[in-house]
């Protein structure tokens, strides 16, 4: 029976002994195996009374067994739910019973405070520990090593992918299994992915990043994957000689550099770095050329759309860009307010339409219509310019414009510049309330390493640079910003931190 992703991403490598992952331990899982490990857990889960169509959420710790889930999932038609392993019991409630999981596999240490979810969910409750072992194994244990994949088309739906809740509550992207296939082509293509690739893979895979970028690449070229438990700078130094390819947060790059190992010889073998999930320093790009002579490729994309621009794989890869349209991708610059493209060069909303754009938020019906124009763009949130040769440059989120007296003001041009500051190692910028402005600029900086600042010198900084109305009014040096697993600054704590500094 024909199933649109597993066609394409898996049942080519039934019978390939070719290596897919190789582990920390140096020990390898071939393509076979690992097929037959996501069929034994395919029947397990069919046993256990898993249907086409229905969600099997995963909070499980990274490994092959946890991939393999993804796996059994697509083959059996049901819809992958990943859940960032960092979520309490509390959190894992709200997304079992938000999809309506049937099945929620958790490592053993939480299978006690979750098993009351998973009643309450009416889902059935199976373990799965790091080291792979727990209920799914043993259910799986001697059953068949193939299983005939239930029927699927390309508008089914292959995964809930909730987002990272940067922003508010994370809100679950239905994707289709032509949503991933899509994307997978296009990156394979725009990135030059062929079997000989060895992708160094560090990142976590509850994420659109490590799940479908990382993996769905590799599966469609046919090549193999470091699979690494989580960023350790030793694992990567360890493994960077056997590999061609890295996929990172902007986090990875700038570890990488504070680490005196990371050198020209070191990343000899290494053809192509991926950044991407949040914003790259455009200083932090230049340092990495400098130090190995490669030049990062950034990339931007969401859970709701997988990737939509991409850095040029032979062209020119410009920092502080996340690149042009991926083949397959719309992208416009419009007026928030009315959809419009603006004039070339200006400020709007990323809008973007293609087969990577997901079929909208479970369960919000209304929420999907506001972010979709009637001529079918989805509208990011994102906010940015578009040059004349493509490039995007991204100015910040919607949501994170400030709006002081009336004027509309851009964090990341205050960003740039307080970065700019001698001794400033890295910069956040918010609006919080102002009784006479509506909402006021307050700076949040972290000092370099053997250095202090003072908010006078900070404010004197930017004196000259920037227009009175966009000075921030305070400028605070925290020890660290606040970030998510992807590496990506959560403001909505900050705002909440520094909320009453007018009052
Ligand atoms: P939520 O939607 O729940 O608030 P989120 O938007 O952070 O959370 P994700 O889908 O994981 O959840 O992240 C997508 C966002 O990440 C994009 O909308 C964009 O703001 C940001 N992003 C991704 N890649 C880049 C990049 N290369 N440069 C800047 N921002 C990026
Ligand atoms: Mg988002």
């Amino acid at each position: 029976m024909a199933n649109t992703l597993y066609d394409a991403l898996f049942k080519p490598h039934e019978a390939s002994e070719a290596t897919f992952l190789r582990l920390k331990d140096g020990s390898t899982v071939s393509y076979a195996g690992f097929l037959a490990l996501s069929a034994r857990f395919a029947h397990a889960m069919a046993e256990a009374g898993i249907t086409p169509g229905d969600r099997v959420a995963l909070q499980a710790r990274k490994s092959v067994e946890a991939l393999a889930v993804y796996a059994a999932a697509v083959r059996m038609g049901a819809v992958f739910l990943p859940l960032n392993t960092a979520y309490t019991a509390a959190e894992v409630d709200y997304f079992v019973s938000d999809a309506g999981a049937k099945l929620l596999i958790c490592d053993s240490a939480s299978e006690a405070a979750l098993r009351s979810v998973a009643d309450k969910a009416g889902a059935v409750l199976m373990t799965l520990s790091g080291d792979g072992s727990g209920t799914l194994k043993d259910r799986a244990q001697g059953k068949p090593a193939t299983f005939a994949p239930a029927e699927r088309g390309p508008d089914d739906l292959a995964a809930f992918l909730y987002t990272s809740g940067t922003t508010g509550r994370s809100k679950g992207a239905m994707l289709t299994h032509d949503n991933l296939l899509s994307n997978a082509e296009a990156l394979v293509d725009t990135w030059r992915f062929t079997k000989d690739d060895v992708l160094l893979h560090a990142l976590p895979i509850f994420h659109t990043h490590g799940l479908f970028v990382a993996t769905n690449v590799i599966l469609l070229a046919g090549g193999s994957a470091v699979f690494l438990p989580g960023l350790d700078l030793d694992d990567l130094v360890a493994n960077m000689p056997v590999a061609t390819t890295m996929m990172g947060v902007p986090t990875f790059y700038t570890r990488l550099l504070a680490d005196p190992r990371l050198t020209h010889e070191l990343v000899a073998h290494m053809r192509l770095f991926v950044s991407g999930s949040a914003p790259l320093l455009a200083e932090t790009h230049r340092d990495f050329e400098a130090r190995t002579g490669k030049r990062i490729l950034e990339r931007y994309g969401m859970t709701e759309t997988n990737m939509n621009t991409s850095n040029p794989y032979e062209g020119e890869r410009r920092a502080g860009t996340v690149g042009q349209p991926l083949p397959g991708v719309s992208v416009r610059i419009a007026d928030p307010d009315t959809g419009k493209p603006v004039a070339a060069g200006g400020i709007g909303v990323i809008e973007v339409k293609g087969r990577n754009v997901f079929k909208g938020y479970w369960n919000m019906p209304e929420k999907t219509a506001q972010e979709f124009r009637v001529d079918g763009y989805f509208i990011t949130g994102d906010l940015a310019t578009q040059d004349a040769d493509g490039y995007v440059t991204i100015v910040g989120r919607a949501k994170d414009l400030i709006i002081a007296g009336g004027y509309n003001i851009y964090p990341k041009e205050i960003e740039l510049l307080l970065d700019e500051i001698p001794g400033v190692e890295e910069s956040a910028v918010v609006g919080v309330p102002h009784p006479d402005l509506g909402e006021g600029v307050v700076g949040i900086v972290t000092a370099r390493k053997g250095t202090t600042l003072d908010e006078a010198t900070l404010l004197a900084g930017l004196s000259t640079k920037l227009a009175r109305f966009k000075q921030p009014r305070r400028i605070f040096v925290v020890d660290e910003l606040p970030r998510n697993t992807m590496g990506k600054v959560q403001k909505n704590l900050l705002r909440e931190r520094f909320a009453g500094t007018f009052k």
